[in-house]
């Protein structure tokens, strides 16, 4: 069965790409899904792969989420 998919909005323009002429296409590299848009209403094209984990070199900005298991002694704090 063809899974749903989950990419209904252009991520540079934000439009709907329910458009008949904007194009959403599944396929799939060796472990993961990967998402090919097209956007009909800016024409930003792209591939969007479903992440698992995240990992960060850097500090997420001041005010959003906390970092688990981050030292407050880290050098990345200020
Ligand atoms: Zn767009």
């Amino acid at each position: 069965m063809w899974p749903e998919n989950p990419i209904r909005f252009c991520p540079h323009c934000g439009q709907s790409l329910d458009h008949p002429k904007s194009l959403v296409n599944l396929f799939w590299t060796a472990t993961t899904d990967v998402y090919f848009c097209w956007c009909y209403h800016c024409h930003w094209r792209g591939e969007i792969t479903p992440v698992e984990r995240v990992e960060s070199a850097e500090v997420v900005e001041e005010g959003s989420m906390a970092m688990p298991g981050l030292a407050p002694s880290s050098p990345y704090l200020h």
